[in-house]
């Protein structure tokens, strides 16, 4: 069969140099085989065609003005990707490498994932190649407002929600909600991730890194055996690396690891969480500050990592957690954790592991969740707080996390059955990407074609 192949070339041909977008999709592509197989209705409706194309991409001119009266002018993004399934639902990432084939990528997983979620959600994702870091707090506010001014235009309660992403946390949140209020005149739940004086949802700060724990949990409880006692390798220090780890220790596991940008932590004693919160909450600075304050702890700047990978990923330890960025575990990590004896990859970020990686990660029997399941408790905690600001109640912290652990079970348990169906039993990469692909090709079905 050469419709991947067919469908790359075609995607390289009509959006070129979209290398992050073209892997996502390959992925996908290469675990739906037997369905488009047996299920001829999705060929008869021409759904790889329809799925692999946004709605709609919205690209727009962020101008703004820094502290010293210098202007500086930004791409922005919202790619509203699919909304078979409900109102676009996905992030916003602000960072300086950013471009239309990483937004793409991420709108393209969002998809899944939310389906995957079995709510009312569809897929999207925005934000622009804007480089918070160092930008004073006014600064951030008037380029929160200058995104807002365009893109308010498309956003809406019932059309499309963003919420925050890798350098949008609840500061940015609170900036954008006020500029979309004051040009529209309406307090509603355009956005999730919302402060908690004001909207928010209890657990959605800690969402994707608590879900992404709830899911290893499922991972090994499906072969009889625990979290507690083990070591585990965290990378990223933003806000899903910071309330994993919390997690973890709340179960008894021992973080051993964080990173940021500028290099790697690795802490024999366990990552001091109090230390990693203040370093990354509140004085907003790198890792490398964190060997003062504990002397047994190395900081492994990014000039001593592996040639062929990340230094994380080469100390020892059982469980790994990515939680940085796409891409940042590469053939030769994965090799390294299992010579190292890890049995089990949970993905906090999206698409971190590189193909080969995941390929030598399945091959080894590791237990492996892929960051479209294994994180998808933050968007479904986002679909929590629009149900909360649409029914004008709000719901307890018990209530939130006793229903983000059922959706990560259900989330895991329908990847694992539909892996079985599909005689690829432990391959939850294969499954995650099935179920999620069947809910929105059904949904896009049945709608006619738009
Ligand atoms: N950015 C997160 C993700 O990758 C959360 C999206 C949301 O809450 O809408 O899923």
């Amino acid at each position: 069969m050469t419709y991947v192949h067919e469908t790359i070339v075609a995607l390289q041909r009509s959006s070129p140099a979209q290398t992050e977008f073209y892997q996502a999709v390959e992925e996908i592509l290469e675990s739906l085989r037997a369905v488009l197989e047996t299920e001829e209705r999705y060929r008869r409706h021409a759904i790889i065609e329809r799925i692999v194309e946004p709605e709609r991409q919205i690209m727009f001119r962020v101008p703004w003005m820094d502290d010293h009266g210098n202007i500086h002018v930004n791409k922005g993004y919202r790619v509203e990707f699919n909304s078979a399934l409900g109102p676009y639902k996905g992030g916003l990432r602000f960072h300086p490498n950013l471009n239309a084939g990483i937004i793409k990528f991420l709108g393209f997983e969002q998809v899944f994932k939310n389906a995957l979620t079995g709510l009312p959600i569809g897929g999207g994702k925005g934000g622009a190649n804007f480089d918070p870091k160092g930008r004073s707090d006014a600064e951030i506010m008037r380029f929160c407002q200058s995104f807002m001014n365009e893109m308010y235009r498309h956003v809406g309660p019932n059309t499309d929600v963003p919420a925050g992403d890798v350098g949008v946390g609840a500061r940015e949140i609170g900036y954008l909600f006020g500029q979309y209020k004051r040009l529209t005149g309406r307090y509603e739940g355009v956005l999730t991730g919302k402060s908690l004086l004001w909207g928010g949802s209890l657990v959605r700060k800690e969402a994707t890194g608590y879900g992404c724990v709830y899911f290893a949990q499922e991972m090994l409880a499906n072969q009889g055996l625990e979290l507690a006692g083990r070591d585990c390798l965290v990378s990223g220090g933003g806000n899903v690396a910071i309330y994993l780890i919390e997690k973890l220790y709340q179960c008894g596991a021992r973080p051993l690891t964080c990173s940021d940008s500028t290099g790697t932590i690795h802490d024999p004693d366990g990552i001091k969480l109090e230390t990693l919160k203040t370093l990354k909450e509140v004085e907003k600075v790198s890792l490398k500050n964190y060997v003062q304050r504990h002397v047994r702890a190395h900081f492994i700047p990014l000039d001593d990592y592996p040639e062929d990978g990340h230094a994380v990923w080469r100390i020892p330890g059982e469980l790994a957690f990515p939680c940085a960025t796409q891409n940042e575990l590469t053939r030769a990590d994965a090799e390294a954790l299992v010579n190292n004896g890890c049995i089990a990859v949970s993905e906090g970020a999206n698409m971190p592991s590189t193909p080969d990686a995941v390929d030598l990660l399945l091959d080894a029997k590791l237990l492996y969740g892929p960051g479209k399941a294994a994180n998808a408790g933050g968007v479904a905690t986002s679909q929590f707080e629009m149900a909360q600001n649409a029914s004008m109640q709000r719901w307890t912290f018990e209530q939130v996390d006793t229903q983000l652990k059922a959706i990560m079970a259900d989330i895991y348990a329908r990847a694992r059955d539909t892996a079985i169906k599909y005689e690829a039993p432990g391959n939850i990469v294969l499954g995650a990407n099935i179920a999620g692909f069947t809910r929105v090709a059904d949904a896009m079905i049945e709608q006619g074609l738009v």
